[in-house]
């Protein structure tokens, strides 16, 4: 990068923060304090910890009418590349959501795990518990590659799934940071006593140098005929190319990336593109390469075009290509034509072709919690402690529980029944294919709710699908409570993104298969609208379709005029 850009203010931070130390075990001491100042907050996004307030509690006021201070708790994500938690880890952050959260643990977008609500007395004991399970929070979050995602479908009836699932292990273990701040600063050692991080000791960072990265890099692996994680809309996605059952190589995706900027019209959603054909060998070389090709030239003054997708627009896809291969040092061939084909939920039971079966659970919003009538996260607790089966997280926010024994299954099954948990036969095929980003009142950065009105959204939903004689199709809705993007509001059939207080934009026209972005159909909806709004696009959809034309293939052949002078002639009729 030239001399004389002017840097983003988080860039001196990360630089001066000695690996990522910053003052953080100061602070963290410091007992009175009930939350960190802003550099370190900063800092703590790459430990895994997002720093918020209760935002519902903003609004309530002191007995003397003065405003309150903020309510101030952390979100402690995990790390967990493919999604796979053993037993013993599902059951501790299970453990620990209830003695030191919110009473719920989430599964993310991207197959981590987050509890919320966690104060700062009692952030190291989470964190080092997390730990005790081999498990970490380090990484999850911050200028650094994120957590690498991978299909979580147990399948053995070849060794693709476990190959594709190496491949995100090495991606995952090459571009860690190797800075030993997080264990400095967070887990004890054996007598109980934290190490004395005053004492700097630099190691080498061979990606990541002293700044890390501009901003996020995203990786996740898939295969054409299942692009359950959503590879396309990453900064890398690598599509596993299986010839006469084995995997050949894999085809490189870059630049895609969900992150918008309502204030800046130069950002934007984008889908990623594909660049090469490399060999199952070359998959960490062409990633480390990739993320220090954008660690030297990615956008260092301004954060909001900081992502490899700028860059990627910016210089074209052959000058991209061109220095990746420099960084390389050789040439990668062109790609394989194979594209992404198809999608899948894994929910229910399947055989994983061991002999044994793995049961797919959908949870609302990846929201695993007990409410008065479903009580799924005594269910999973029940049945994990009894069989201690290792589970996997879904990059649609469900859980697999894996390696169950044919015999297993009917106590499962009545397990499950008894805690008020359908199904996933029994949920609307709008509902399994629904996401949600948490939004208020934890995130820091939501404009609207999101998470707590998505339930009534899809009931609405189910009810005009069903008067339509639609609810057997397969549509997928993505609701977030700001233009950020974290549920992948760009790129399903409907997206729903939070734009003003109590307003949203329409997106229509994305697919299943992450394929296609959506487009803008309508701006500032109220909540209450939303659903008038997409009633007579649902009629229209039934109407005038082709043959087994999905609701999406079906916007984006009408294009936005023309919904939009259908949705308007409809109104104008009422
Ligand atoms: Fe928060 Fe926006 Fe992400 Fe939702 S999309 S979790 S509101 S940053």
């Amino acid at each position: 990068m030239p001399d004389e850009v002017k840097l983003d203010k988080s860039e001196f931070v990360k630089e001066d923060s000695r690996q990522l130390r910053g003052t953080i075990a100061d602070e963290l001491a410091e007992e009175e304090l009930d939350h960190f100042s802003k550099d370190n907050a900063g800092l703590l996004k790459h430990h895994g910890l997002y720093q918020q307030d209760n935002r519902d509690a903003r609004k309530q006021k002191n007995p003397d009418g003065t405003r309150r201070d903020k309510a101030f708790m952390f979100m402690v994500r995990t790390r967990i590349p493919g999604g796979r938690v053993p037993a013993d880890a599902l059951l501790a952050e299970l453990d620990l959501c209830e003695r030191y959260g919110n009473q719920t643990l989430r599964i993310t977008s991207r197959q981590g795990l987050q509890l919320h609500g966690i104060i700062k007395d009692n952030l190291q004991q989470t964190i080092r518990e997390i730990n005790q399970t081999q498990l970490t929070t380090f990484g999850a979050c911050g200028d650094i590659e994120r957590n690498v995602m991978c299909c979580p479908a147990p399948l053995r009836h070849n060794p693709v799934h476990d190959q594709l699932q190496q491949t995100a292990d090495e991606i995952a273990e090459e571009l860690k940071p190797r800075t030993t701040a997080y264990s400095e600063i967070w887990i004890e050692d054996n007598e109980g006593n934290r190490q004395d991080v005053s004492e700097f000791t630099p190691v080498d960072e061979p990606v990541y140098g002293t700044r890390y990265l501009p901003r996020k890099f995203k990786s996740g692996v898939a295969l054409p005929e299942d692009n359950c994680v959503d590879i396309l809309t990453y900064d890398l996605g690598l599509l596993g190319i299986v010839e006469s059952g084995n995997l050949v190589g894999y085809n490189v995706f870059v630049g895609g990336g969900q992150g918008v900027t309502p204030s800046a019209a130069k950002t934007f959603p984008a889908i990623a593109q594909k660049m090469a054909f490399i060999g199952v060998d070359e998959a960490v070389d062409v990633a480390r390469a990739l993320v220090c090709v954008f660690r030297d030239h990615g956008n260092r003054s301004d954060r909001k075009t900081a992502r490899l997708k700028y860059l990627l627009a910016g210089w074209g896809m052959e000058r991209l290509k061109g220095t990746v291969e420099e960084y390389l040092g050789r040439p990668m061939a062109e790609p394989h034509p194979a594209e992404v084909t198809g999608v899948e939920d894994h929910l229910g039971w399947c055989a994983q072709g061991d002999g044994r079966d793995f049961l797919g659970i959908y949870i609302e919003n990846g929201r695993i919690q007990d409410t008065e009538t479903v009580r799924t996260k005594s269910a999973l607790k029940r049945i994990v402690e009894s069989y201690r089966m290792p589970t996997r997280m879904t990059a649609q926010q469900n859980i697999l529980l894996c390696d169950i024994e044919p015999s297993q299954r009917d106590e499962i099954d009545r397990i499950l029944a008894d805690h008020g948990v359908a199904p996933a036969e029994e949920c609307s095929q709008i509902r399994r294919l629904s996401m949600a980003c948490p939004a208020l009142p934890t995130c820091g950065l939501s404009i609207t709710e999101s998470e707590r009105m998505m339930p009534e959204i899809l009931d609405q939903l189910e009810t005009e699908l069903s008067r339509h004689e639609l609810s057997d199709e397969r549509i997928t809705i993505h609701t977030t409570g700001c233009p950020n993007g974290c549920a992948r509001p760009y790129s399903p059939d409907i997206g729903l993104v939070g734009k003003t207080a109590g307003k949203y934009t329409v997106f229509l026209g994305g697919n299943s298969l992450g394929t296609r972005l959506a487009f803008n159909f309508q701006d500032l909806v109220p909540y209450a609208e939303i659903i008038p709004t997409l009633v007579p696009v649902l009629s229209y959809f039934r109407d005038d379709r082709l043959q087994g034309e999905s609701f999406g293939d079906f916007c984006d052949r009408k294009g936005r005029d023309d919904l939009v002078a259908r949705l308007e002639s409809v109104r104008g009729a009422e």
